[in-house]
Order: structure tokens, then sequence, then C-alpha cells
């Protein structure tokens, strides 16, 4: 079964490589196929559990039902020629949408170091490996997106998506600035079916509004008491950074090799100010707006949010809007980092922002699914 059209554009001229003493990835509970369960009921069968609920499957038990896999050991997996298709996969991520196109996930430290395999040839490798799998997902979400086009047209909330992407792809300088993001949101409320069209930031925008936008976005993933459901920061020596936000507090812990946590520091989230951003930071962090506004994730997120809405906003609102929040989440996330790590708002603390960001769209709502 040969599946046409996979979209590898995100890879083209990039490298991945994983450095010894990483293991951020396995802090995410790797699925295991049930074609992979006869080596696992074989070798560790003490190492396997079942998910509950609809979506139930098999997957790898979590040191103390929280921590990192337990088949990590000194940061080295220890059934590496045997771990799951799942594991094999990272830091490529096939999303299966009207079509299946591979992400690259910027969390991992290994695709920022320029070194080792040819990331787009690596994954056509694991496409190929798993090609039965990738084409029985792609049917089913393309059945998806199919039903989704015909609701917004029958709702009369369709847009050329193309022309949206070339739109804020003209105009993703100014993405970087708090002042233009406001002056969007408003917009997005003010016309029917908006357009980026003479759109300037506005210089009276009100920026204690847009700070609370940015840090009610950011709190949103962090509030949870179970560690297994907030994003990870895989800090510059490799530690596991876990934010958790309670009642408007943000606790920093780091998660040990066992699967323990030692509190670090908190803060009230209202102490900690949206910086502004230096050009170097503006330049990374356009770069990033470029690569989301390339990818099929990000548009299934904005297609679930127009569904969840009830198909009242025309897809160019939604879709301008949802980058907006995205870009304030990512700036406060950068001002937090700052507050507990001293990175700035340069090219060096909107990079650690983005690696402590990239890793939570695999949770974010969607149509379509990563498979
Ligand atoms: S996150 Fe990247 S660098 Fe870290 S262990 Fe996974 S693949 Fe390796
Ligand atoms: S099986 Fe190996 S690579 Fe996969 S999560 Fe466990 S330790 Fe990590």
């Amino acid at each position: 079964m040969t599946i046409p059209d996979i979209d590898y554009s995100e890879l083209t001229g990039r490298k991945a490589e994983c450095p010894d003493g990483c293991g951020m990835c396995c802090l995410c509970q790797p699925e295991v196929l049930p074609r992979e369960m006869a080596f696992f009921r074989r070798n560790r069968p003490d190492c396997v559990t079942k998910t509950r609920g609809q979506d139930s499957h098999f997957c790898l038990k979590m040191k103390k039902g929280r921590g990192s896999c337990v088949l990590l050991d000194g940061r080295r997996c220890t059934i590496y020629a045997d771990r799951p298709t799942f594991c094999r996969q990272f830091p490529y991520h096939f999303y299966a949408g009207d079509r299946i196109s591979v992400e690259l996930d910027l969390s991992c430290r290994g695709v920022w170091t320029g070194n080792g395999a040819d990331a787009a040839e690596e994954a056509r490798a694991l496409a190929e490996a798993s090609e039965s799998r990738l084409a029985a997902e792609l049917k089913e979400s393309s059945e998806v997106y199919r039903e989704f086009y015909s609701i917004c047209r029958e709702a009369g909330v369709m847009s050329d998506v193309s022309a949206i992407r070339m739109s804020l792809s003209a105009n993703i300088d100014k993405f970087a600035d708090p002042a233009y993001l406001a002056r969007i949101m408003d917009r997005s409320l003010e016309e029917p079916k908006m357009t980026l069209e003479n759109l300037n930031p506005d210089p009276r925008y009100d920026a204690a509004e847009m700070e609370s936008a940015a840090r009610d976005a950011a709190l949103e993933s962090m509030g949870s008491s179970d560690p297994m459901m907030v994003p990870v920061y895989c800090g510059k020596d490799w530690s596991w950074n876990i934010f958790m936000a309670r009642d408007g507090r943000i606790t920093w812990s780091v998660m040990d090799d066992a699967g323990d946590m030692t509190e670090m520091g908190s803060v009230d989230a209202e102490d900690v100010p949206l910086r502004p951003l230096e050009e170097s930071g503006k330049e990374i962090l356009c770069r990033y707006i470029a690569v989301l506004n390339g990818r099929e994730s990000f548009l299934g997120n904005v297609f679930h949010t127009m569904d969840r809405l009830g198909y009242e906003d025309d897809m160019a609102n939604t879709y301008y809007g949802c980058m907006c929040v995205t870009v304030l989440d990512l700036m406060w996330r950068a001002s937090m980092l700052d507050h507990f790590f001293h990175t700035g708002m340069g090219e060096d603390g909107i990079r650690e922002a983005i690696i402590f960001y990239d890793m939570d769209r695999l949770d974010a709502p969607t149509i379509g699914a990563f498979v």
C-alpha cells in the first residue's frame, strides 16, 4: 500500500541526533502497538499496562506512575533495539489530516545541534515501516476533514487556507509585536471575515489586557497537579523541569530519574511581567511562527476550535486568533523561563521557550491525529 503525498517539507535541510543524557521523550508514555505486544508479553510483561477509557490501548508503565518509562535506566533505554514504534518515531510526528505530514519536535534538543542524521531521510524510512498503519489512519482522518469542510461551507465560514497562510506569511514580522496581536484580536471581533490587509500595530493597545491574555494562555496548560498532564521543559543541563499552576501560583519542580520531584521555587503568575523581546528574539520567534503557519496540526487545532465554538466565526478569524494566542503564550513562557533561569528575551530565551512549548501541541485538541 502506498500513501501519496506525505509532506516532509518541515524537515527539509534539518538534522537530528540524540545526545547522551537526555531521555526527555521517555517522559511521554509510549503506546505499544498490538503487533509489538508479543515482544513485551514474552520478555517484559511487568512493564506494560492498558489505558482506560474509549480509546484504550497498551502502553509502557511509568516510574511511580508519573516519571519516565520504567525501561529507562541512567537515561538509557534498556530495550533500545526492541523499543516501540512510538519511541523510534521521536522526534518526528506523523500527523493525519487530509493528508499525512511530518513535523519535527522542537522540544527535542537533538534537533537544535545542527548535527546528526538527515531528518527527511529518517522520517521517510519510518513512514515506509508504518505504511499500512498510516494509510488506515489517513482514511479515517480524510473522512473527518471532508465532513468538516462540508459543515463550514454550509455555515458560510469557509475560507481559502492557502490565502490565509500566505497573508500571515507576508505580515509575519509584525506577529512578534503585542500591539499588532491586539489589533488582530480586535478586528477578528469587528469583521465577519477578516483579512490582514492594511492592518498595523495599535500604538494605544491595552498592554495590561494583552499581558493577562498571554498569562491565561500559558497557565491553561500548566493547570494540573498531575505531572503527567503538564508541559516539561528539558533544561540545558538535561534537567526535567515541571511547572504546575494552582490558584495563580506557579510551582517549579525538577523530576529525577526515579520519578521523584523536588520543589525548586515558585512565583505568583501576576509577578511575571510580559517582557519585551529583543531583536534576536523577534527573529527566532518569527521563524517559529513560519513553522507553525505551515503545520497541518496547527490547522487541525484551528478547525477543532471552530467546531467547539459552533461554526460561528469565519475560518480566517479563527486562524489568526489562534496564532495570536499561541504567540502570546510563547512570549509569556519565555518571560517565565527568564524569571527562573535568566534566559532573557533574545535568541537564547526564545529558543528555550520554543523547546518548552513545542511538545505541547501533541496534547492540543485537533480534528486530525498524531499517529
Ligand atoms: S528528546 Fe530528543 S534528544 Fe532527548 S532522548 Fe528524545 S530523541 Fe533523544
Ligand atoms: S522503551 Fe526505551 S525509548 Fe521508549 S520510552 Fe521506554 S526507555 Fe524510552
